[in-house]
């Protein structure tokens, strides 16, 4: 069920020029949709973001796309038929631009100087209103001088969430040294080639160094390129396969943690694997993830290769080597395997643990941590 939350907004500088390069940004897809007979988003989008990018710079990207869209359905409604000149200074966000507090009476918005925080004053009544902020638009009047937002609300009853929360696959994934990646759907990625690839590499680097000449060294030069160029490819790879499965959530074991330091920063590990490290292929499966609106959530690797992910025994000696073996059921499983499938659980109720908080997740803008000691300033703030 939705719902419509009008709240007032300060007078600002910086969302009122925000609002005017928005409506030019609206008005180029507007005129070229006019000329090229077309409404479709998609061939608006080709045609016009590289221009409206270059001719108004400080608009941030999400809102060049929220400017197209907002002209795709202008002229699906008039079908066309007449030339539309926008005069409203009307800014459509959606959840990349915008983020609702109600907690602490602020809303975070993105503007041409960047991402500002305003505070807002709310009724008791809000609380009838929590849900899921889907999108909302600001409304400029710069007659009377007043701006105020809209924002839209998807009521949740326990019910609801108890379905999505059945609802929602997680996938797991171990990041390791022998198995780069190891998914909870029995997928492996294996890391022998890319070894095999960076030995030969390591190989012709030896020889050509104890060479010295200058052939030689050109010929270093080209091959550390083609080197990193390989290794980036194969992170393509991996991370697009991931991405690609049935899957809402991915869930990878946070990285700065203790057991993934070891883990990274393991001697052997880097000799062999040179210039490849679990990190970089997190950002891949990010960056991939963020484009098919999937999420990503980090969680605590502690346990996850002890703990059996049949009945949740814990114990350090249920791991042998690369097989997993529960003290207590008897379960058996490949150790990554096991692990990942821990990763897997782990991740679901991280993922809800964010949802329900309403906090960020990882690829979003995070919530400032300050922002509850600003409620009463009326100065928008700018966010790290
Ligand atoms: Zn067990």
């Amino acid at each position: 069920m939705f719902r419509t939350i009008k709240l007032k907004l300060p007078y600002d500088k910086s969302l009122l020029e925000t609002g005017e390069r928005f409506r030019e940004a609206c008005q180029m897809a507007l005129d070229y949709g006019f000329s090229a007979r077309t409404f479709n988003k998609n061939k608006l989008n080709r045609a016009t973001y590289e221009d409206v990018r270059k001719a108004i710079p400080t608009l941030p990207s999400a809102l060049v796309q929220t400017a197209r869209d907002t002209a795709s359905e202008s002229l699906k409604q008039t079908k066309l038929e007449k030339k539309i000149h926008r005069k409203s200074l009307t800014i459509r966000y959606d959840r990349r631009t915008f983020r609702f507090y109600p907690d602490s009476h602020t809303i975070s918005l993105t503007t041409v100087s960047g991402r500002l925080v305003f505070p807002v004053a709310l009724s008791p009544l809000i609380e009838k209103y929590r849900g899921e902020y889907t999108n909302a638009q600001v409304f400029i009047d710069t007659k009377h001088r007043k701006m105020s937002v809209m924002i839209q609300v998807e009521l949740q009853d326990k019910e609801v969430e108890k379905k999505v929360y059945n609802n929602i696959k997680v996938m797991g994934v171990d990041r390791g040294i022998r198995n780069m990646a190891v998914l909870s759907n029995n997928i492996f990625f294996n890391s022998a080639q890319l070894k095999d690839v960076k030995g030969r590499y390591r190989y012709n680097r030896k020889k050509l160094q104890h060479a010295g000449t200058r052939s030689a060294h050109l010929k270093l030069k080209e091959l550390s390129g083609r080197e990193r160029r390989f290794v980036q490819n194969t992170n393509h790879a991996i991370s697009k396969q991931i991405v690609n499965f049935p899957f809402d959530v991915i869930a990878l074991e946070d990285l700065g943690s203790a057991r993934m330091r070891t883990k990274r920063n393991g001697r052997r590990f880097n000799r062999k694997l040179g210039s490849w490290s679990p990190h970089h292929l997190e950002q891949f499966i990010e960056y991939k993830a963020q484009e098919r609106n999937k999420s990503v959530v980090y969680v605590n690797p502690r346990y996850t290769s002890q703990r059996c992910s049949s009945c949740g025994y814990v114990h350090k000696d249920n791991r042998k080597g690369s097989v997993f073996r529960c003290l207590k059921c008897g379960f058996e499983l490949h150790a990554d395997l096991n692990a990942s499938r821990n990763i897997e659980v782990l991740g679901k109720s991280e993922y809800f643990r964010l949802l329900s908080t309403s906090q960020s997740l990882r690829f979003d803008e995070s919530m400032p941590t300050d922002v509850a000691e600003t409620s009463n300033k009326l100065q928008p703030f700018r966010v790290q």
